[in-house]
């Protein structure tokens, strides 16, 4: 199946001179939802990783996160943005091109040891999944690996990674 085929480019979002890649026409369509899930099964399965809990990044990361979780047969603990989350946090600032960012994941959802794979929609800059990967670090989490749809070749956002597998499904 053609991913990028389901996947619409929108011009000059969310601001001038930025071409967003736009996964929702993805996520509609009943094959291309349930491929890209199954793919994504197959590439951790041949990775060899054997995460215990898929962390999915907020908020596109949690569509995919969570039926990867199911079909895996483990947990899904959603990192979100500052002040979403209920109950007490661990928090990482990480930086913007404009200023500072903040995420956060329960105090109790992760522990020491915890094998944990990280999913987003899209690497970019990679300045959100290295923070994401800085928290569950700070806990001690074991980071099995890294899981994106999408990843955006030219920002070089591996390079921001630490040394762990990069599974992504469609390069640009
Ligand atoms: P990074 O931190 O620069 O790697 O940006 C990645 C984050 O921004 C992810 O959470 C993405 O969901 C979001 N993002 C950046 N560019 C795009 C895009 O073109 N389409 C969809 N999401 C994007």
């Amino acid at each position: 199946m053609n991913l990028k085929s389901l996947i619409r480019d929108i011009p000059d979002f969310p601001k001038p001179g930025i071409l967003f890649r736009d996964i929702t026409t993805l996520l509609r369509d009943p094959e291309g939802l349930r491929y890209t899930v199954d793919l994504f099964v197959q590439k951790i399965k041949d990775a060899g990783l054997t995460a215990e809990y898929i962390v999915g990044i907020e908020s596109r990361g949690f569509i995919v996160g969570a039926p990867l979780a199911y079909q895996l047969g483990i947990g899904f603990i959603p990192v979100r943005k500052r002040g979403k989350l209920p109950a007490a946090v661990h928090s990482i600032e990480y930086a913007l091109e404009y200023g500072t960012d903040c995420l956060e994941v329960h105090q109790d959802a992760l522990h020491a040891g915890s094998r944990v794979l990280i999913i987003d929609d899209l690497l970019a800059t990679g300045g959100t999944a290295s923070a994401t990967a800085k928290l569950v670090q700070k806990i001690g989490c074991k980071l099995e690996g890294f899981g994106f749809i999408i990843e955006l070749h030219d920002l070089q956002g591996r390079k921001h990674l630490p040394d762990v597998p990069i599974l992504t499904l469609v390069e640009y």
